[in-house]
């Protein structure tokens, strides 16, 4: 028997850990620093380094890295083992401050967007004392921050760290008002939800389209599906049921807090959901967790899928962001409070998101967007492009109350008077929960739905943090000195409201009604990576987070660009793995199948005239025109790739989404038809069937 709270964190130089190693005055110093941002001077951070470096060794560890987070989506490592040379041909096991604190990875092989010319290669990382080192894999990995000489960000945990800092200054203005002088730091919390694939390592193997893309470019519907919903929540398989346990063991030592696992919608598809934690250690935890869910696949034979639609026809994999506000002293600052005046401040925080998600639909919307997710959101299982809230009826309802000056009937109670001093008093929703939302108020938190399963969460909850602290911060400035504050609050909640309702939706965000309604309602439905990416460098969006102290006008227009080239890549590789396939798998084994149509109508003419060969000749002509089609296709597919015009990252990526893309999809639909008609024996990979259904 496992003995968990003994593994749990047993890999994490931790609280725990850190208080029975460090001296009591370093132990301080360094609280300091991850409590309030101060500096490490150079003896302390020497001191923290030796502690670590014996901690790990002991762990077995020979090697440390500093790992961080560059623009490409996975972790990166450099690694550097502990051995210095001493005396007499010996070595000795060493690890220094400076070798903590701060790391000078070459960097020229990591996407800049131009920020860093590759004769100034080298880029920086520094120590982030607030995210806990750790071992993997016998190295000590020291979570960084990475950084051009210049300064400019080239990573995705410094602008969480600085999203982190503007959502905290505003917040705490907001609390100073309503008396809470206590409160000197708020932070975002993070739970995500992970969901992904199982198959067998052997089907894996035999598809391209699987090693190069994850996921599968061609492949004919399977006679079962998802339809008998016979997946969700069902037994687990003995093979599956081994993984998640392996997963779940090797999370607890690395201090993750997997908590629930389950069967998805989808054959094959499990879900992994952890305890929630401060945003940066849960989108460090996420990383982690992809990385693991891959590497104990491996040891079971088998390979997890994180793309967001590894097949067609299936439900595809996402990833549900619950982020919520929570300030030192415990409070979670949306959590309905007990008394009117609590609500008045859970309204206020509650309107900063309801603003914040209105107005800038395009930024949450660009973080989920990529070449993947393109084929999930919009469809029928994933929240549409579309961006609205959905609160549950009763808070809906007290909104509107504030916003037509009426009473607020609670259900099955008394009507109350909403007013100046009067907020209303309500329960904790209890309404069923709108799974078509993809923006959901779910009683203490909001669940932001369409990230897509691969992505790094980092973006997302930048976005959420640097367009709340945006309205606390308009907020703040409207209500500061106002001497009669509750009735200046009032005024406030009655305009947003009022001003920005049109994001609220609590029907059915799959249906085709919606999207006409929400066009009425004037929201942005961008379907695409290419729709949605030029609103990054609008404008407004430049100066918001300028303002914020997230990103310069530099580092947004170099993610802009690496954001664009990555999803041409992406299609282009894909694209290219296509033409591959049909040339080298495709083509030949549909002339076999033609091939052996043929043998048997002249083996029957043969033998004797008379049987009839109108099946196989019906079928023959079926393919054979298929196969000159699919050859014409693929031809024109392949010119394409040849000829991607020259022009902006913008241009490019267009051209992907206008020219290649629906080519693709012809292909594919062309071959997945052959494959339907074909005797199986011809085909040259295996099925949806026998991948999807492939763990026993
Ligand atoms: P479900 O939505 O399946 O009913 P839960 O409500 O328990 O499950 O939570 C789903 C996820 O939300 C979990 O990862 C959980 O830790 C996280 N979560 C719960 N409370 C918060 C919070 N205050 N801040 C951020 N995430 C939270
Ligand atoms: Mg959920």
């Amino acid at each position: 028997m496992t003995n968990i709270p003994e593994i749990f964190g047993s890999m994490v130089f931790n609280e725990t850990v850190m208080k029975e190693r460090l001296p009591r005055d370093i132990y301080r110093a360094l609280k300091k620093t991850i409590n309030n941002g101060e500096g490490l001077d150079r003896a302390v951070a020497d001191e923290i380094a030796s502690a670590m470096k014996d901690w790990a060794i002991e762990k077995g560890a020979t090697h440390f890295t500093h790992w961080f987070q560059p623009m490409t989506g996975v972790t990166a490592e450099k690694h550097d083992s502990f051995i210095t040379p001493s005396d007499g041909g010996n070595i000795i096991m060493e690890f220094s401050g400076k070798e903590l604190i701060k790391g000078e990875p070459d960097a020229s092989s990591f996407p800049s967007g131009g920020l860093r010319a590759t004769f100034e290669a080298r880029g920086y990382t520094a120590w982030d004392p607030t995210s806990y080192a750790f071992i993997k894999d016998g190295t000590l990995c020291i979570p960084t921050a990475f950084c051009s000489y210049g300064g400019e960000s080239l990573d995705k945990k410094t602008p969480l760290l600085r999203s982190m800092e503007a959502v905290s200054r505003q917040a705490v203005r907001i609390l100073k008002l309503f008396g809470k002088n206590d409160v000197v730091r708020v932070v975002p919390t993070v739970g995500p939800e992970q969901e992904y694939f199982l198959i067998d390592k052997e089907m894996f193997e035999q598809r391209k389209d699987l090693i190069y893309c994850g996921r599968t470019l061609f492949g004919a519907p399977a006679p079962k599906g998802q339809e008998l919903e016979d997946h969700y929540f069902g037994k687990l398989k003995s093979r599956v049921s081994a993984y998640m346990k392996e997963l779940d063991e090797e999370l607890w030592k690395l201090g993750i807090l997997a908590k629930t696992k389950h069967n998805e919608a989808a054959p094959a598809q499990h879900e992994l959901a952890p305890i929630f934690t401060t945003v940066n250690i849960a989108t460090d935890h996420n990383q982690l967790t992809m990385e693991m869910m891959k590497v104990v696949a491996e040891r079971h034979g088998m390979v997890c899928l994180l793309h967001e639609k590894p097949f067609e026809g299936v439900n595809g994999s996402g990833k549900h962001n619950n982020w919520s506000l929570t300030t030192n002293t415990g409070e979670n600052l949306f959590e309905p409070g007990k008394s009117p005046h609590d609500n008045a401040q859970f309204l206020v925080f509650l309107c900063a998101v309801i603003s914040a998600v209105h107005k800038h639909q395009d930024l949450l919307r660009i973080s989920a967007a990529s070449a993947g997710n393109d084929h999930r959101l919009g469809a029928h299982e994933a929240p549409p492009a579309i961006i609205s809230m959905f609160l549950g009826t009763e808070l809906a309802g007290v909104l509107e109350a504030i916003k037509a000056d009426n009473d607020y009937v609670q259900s099955g109670r008394q009507t109350m008077k909403v007013g100046v001093n009067a907020l209303p008093v309500f329960p904790k929703d209890s309404t069923d929960r709108n799974r078509t939302s993809p923006f959901a108020f779910t009683g203490n938190k909001f669940e932001f739905r369409m990230l897509g399963s691969s992505e790094s969460i980092a973006c997302s909850n930048i976005m959420l943090n640097a367009i709340v602290a945006d309205e606390l911060m308009l907020f703040a400035d409207e209500l500061e000195g106002k001497p009669d504050f509750l009735g200046a609050v009032h005024t406030l909640l009655k305009r947003v409201i009022t001003e920005h309702d049109a994001i609220i939706f609590d029907g059915n965000g799959y249906s085709d009604d919606w999207v006409a309604e929400a066009e009425k309602r004037g929201l942005l439905n961008l379907r695409t990576t290419v729709d949605a990416l030029p609103y990054y460098i609008k404008q407004e969006n430049l100066d918001l987070f300028k303002r914020h102290g997230v990103y310069n006008e530099t580092e947004m227009r170099a993610r802009y660009e690496i954001l664009l080239e990555q999803y041409s890549k992406l299609v282009n590789i894909e694209a290219l793995t296509m033409v591959d396939m049909v040339k080298k798998d495709y083509s030949p084994a549909i002339s076999d199948v033609q091939r052996g149509l043929c043998e048997t109508i002249i083996a029957k003419r043969e033998v004797c005239p008379d049987i009839p060969f109108e099946t196989e000749k019906g079928a023959l002509k079926k393919i054979a025109a298929a196969a000159d089609e699919i050859t014409e296709v693929n031809d024109a597919l392949e010119c394409d790739l040849k000829n991607v015009p020259r022009g902006t990252s913008l241009e490019v990526a267009r051209f992907f989404a206008d020219s290649v893309i629906p080519k693709m999809e012809k292909l594919r639909y062309l071959v997945d038809g052959v494959e339907a008609e074909s005797d199986r024996g011809y085909w040259p990979v295996p099925s949806y069937g026998d991948i999807i259904f492939s763990i026993k």
